[in-house]
């Protein structure tokens, strides 16, 4: 038993420390993009433009790795606490709103502040799952379409569905959610879903995943209510 709880410890640690450099490191990446952009557009020399537009794409890359993984980490470490699931979700809407509005995608959520079903977790980590889930589905998109969120209360639990009209999965895709670095995508990282299902798991919830190959996806999330 103390062992286990050795290793517990020594994981949350290791989970802080990755969150605090990850913050630290995204401000320089956002910094030498910069620097870059303005080298990019003074240069002549077509050689030397190519490589420079190449050092960008890798600082887009490393930057994408660390949205998907720990956007809103820093090192303050997060409390459990009952959080409206509503709010959350409300909140994440706005965030995503610049991604949906590039890719034509309405988001259709609404935001009924006397309904107040409440969860317990981080909030930061719920925050990092909604938005990789919401990220999925709006990239699903790439000609328009509408994410749907309903939230509804079955029992002990609340339900959160994602729906989107985008370009759905095979089974096989589906079976493949949450294996490390797989990606459907010329500049995927294959870590959102991974993230989003560990702390759906972590928070004691489920998921399940229903998709009709170019049509539509639903991700369904589960997790007690807590009253
Ligand atoms: P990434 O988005 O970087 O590819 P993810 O782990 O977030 O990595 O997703 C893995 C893969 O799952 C995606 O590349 C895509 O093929 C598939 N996927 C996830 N969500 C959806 C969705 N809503 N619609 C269609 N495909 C999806
Ligand atoms: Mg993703």
């Amino acid at each position: 038993v103390l062992q286990r709880l050795m290793k517990a410890e020594k994981l949350e640690i290791v989970s802080h420390l990755a969150a605090s450099i990850s913050h630290e490191v995204r401000n320089p990446l956002t910094a030498s993009r910069g620097f870059m952009q303005m080298l990019q557009e003074d240069e002549k020399e077509p050689a030397k433009k190519r490589y420079i537009s190449i050092a960008i794409n890798e600082l887009d890359r490393a930057k994408e790795i660390i949205d998907d993984y720990l956007l809103f980490a820093n090192s303050a470490p997060e409390r459990n606490e009952k959080m409206n699931i509503s709010e959350e979700i409300h909140h994440v809407t706005h965030i995503m709103t610049p991604l949906a509005n590039m890719n034509g995608v309405a988001i259709d959520f609404t935001f009924d502040e006397e309904v107040k079903f409440f969860v317990m977790g981080e909030r930061r980590k719920l925050q990092q799952c909604l938005i990789n889930l919401f990220k999925n589905s709006i990239e699903a998109m790439q000609n328009g379409g509408t994410l749907t969120v309903k939230v509804t209360k079955e029992g002990g639990a609340v339900i959160v569905d994602i729906i989107d009209t985008g370009c759905g999965m095979t089974q096989e895709q589906i079976n493949r959610l949450g294996e490390p670095y797989f990606t459907t995508k010329e500049k995927g990282t294959g870590l959102g879903t991974m993230v989003s299902f560990s702390i759906i798991h972590y928070m004691k919830g489920k998921v399940s995943v229903s998709s009709v190959k170019g049509k539509e996806t639903c991700f369904s999330l589960e997790f007690p209510l807590c009253e």
